[in-house]
């Protein structure tokens, strides 16, 4: 029996399982199995305070997961399958094994939508990007392109003009998801320009991006556009499958708060981009992690579990 079961391992989970078993609560890690959450496949993080020259996001992954497990935290490779937040104590299943625990805190997370072309996994953080904030300073004086019509594309466009010399928007139709303001301002952005009723088929480059090949949906005529970055915004998921039926989500998936970090279940706690669609920042996460952990170990003492 747990005190606390943390599911996903990136910045939320392995910060709430710092402050959980520094508070001296019994707590397991359900880390997936690959440990450590998006930032292991990001190359530079300049932006994760601490670390005045940049850090490579696997080994700040790496120091996170050794401090969280440095004060009793147990950690196990393994997917949640299911869970059952109905009956107390609650019950998390793996593939492997099953857990019972009094409180449970979810960071696992949610994942940028891709295009699914082999290279743009292949190019990714060599050019190929979904996290303008965490990438657009690689790309002072350079041209970059931003996929789709969302107001997460106005915004990334908007921001890139502040490093980019030119910002192309490639968008699948001829009119936009995106708010009016948003779109106003990025159409108001000289250093913005749009490409409508296009797909991009192929990312180009070896080693990093050199351009993308691109198809004009209604004549079907494609061609090559050179480029030095290709910024993904097509949207987020959420990965809160194993919670349908379980906990309150939104239209989109992610989980509904109440307050900072509380779910529509007592005891079921949330942190990170699972329901954060807003900042999606490794500090930001961390920091709802410390909030998450705080929240249950308060909650633990107040029901004297
Ligand atoms: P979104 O609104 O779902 O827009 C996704 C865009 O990507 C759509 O234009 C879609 O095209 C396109 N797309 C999806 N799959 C594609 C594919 N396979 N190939 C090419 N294009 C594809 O997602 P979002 O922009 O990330 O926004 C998500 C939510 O966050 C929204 O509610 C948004 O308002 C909110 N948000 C708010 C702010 C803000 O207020 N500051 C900033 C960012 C996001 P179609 O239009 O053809 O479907």
């Amino acid at each position: 029996m747990f005190d606390v079961i943390i599911i996903g391992s990136g910045p939320a989970g392995l910060t709430a399982a710092l402050y959980a078993s520094r508070a001296e609560l019994k707590t397991l890690i359900l880390a997936g199995p690959t440990p450590g959450g998006q930032l292991m496949i990001t190359s530079d993080v300049e932006n994760y305070p601490g670390f005045p020259d940049g850090i490579m996001g696997p080994d700040l992954m790496d120091k996170m997961m050794k401090q969280s497990v440095r004060f009793g935290a147990e950690l196990k490779p393994e997917s949640v399958v299911s869970v059952n937040f109905v009956t107390r104590p609650f019950t998390v299943k793996t593939e492997k094994a099953e857990y019972q625990t009094k409180s449970v805190i979810i960071a696992s997370g949610a994942d940028a939508q891709w295009l699914g072309l082999p290279s743009e996994q292949r190019l990714r953080g060599r050019g190929v990007s979904a996290c303008a904030t965490c990438d657009g300073f690689f790309f002072k004086g350079k041209e970059v392109v931003v996929i789709g019509g969302g107001d997460s594309a106005m915004e990334e466009a908007t921001f890139l003009t502040k490093f980019a010399t030119k910002v192309t928007i490639v968008h699948r139709r001829d009119e936009f998801r995106a708010s009016k303001i948003m779109l106003t301002r990025a159409q108001n952005n000289p250093k913005i320009n749009f490409l409508m009723n296009t797909v991009v088929t192929e990312i180009l480059g070896q080693d990093k991006v050199s351009g993308v090949n691109i198809k004009d949906v209604q004549s079907g005529e494609e061609r090559e556009f050179p480029t030095d970055g290709v910024f993904l915004a097509i949207g987020h998921k959420p990965n809160t499958e194993i919670y349908k039926g379980q906990l309150e989500v939104d239209e989109v998936g992610y989980i509904k708060v109440n307050g900072n970090t509380l779910t529509s279940v007592e005891g079921v706690f949330t942190s990170g981009d699972v329901n954060d669609h807003r900042y999606r920042q490794a500090v930001t996460a961390a920091g709802m992690g410390c909030m998450a952990a705080m929240d249950a170990e308060k909650w633990l003492a107040e029901k004297s579990l």
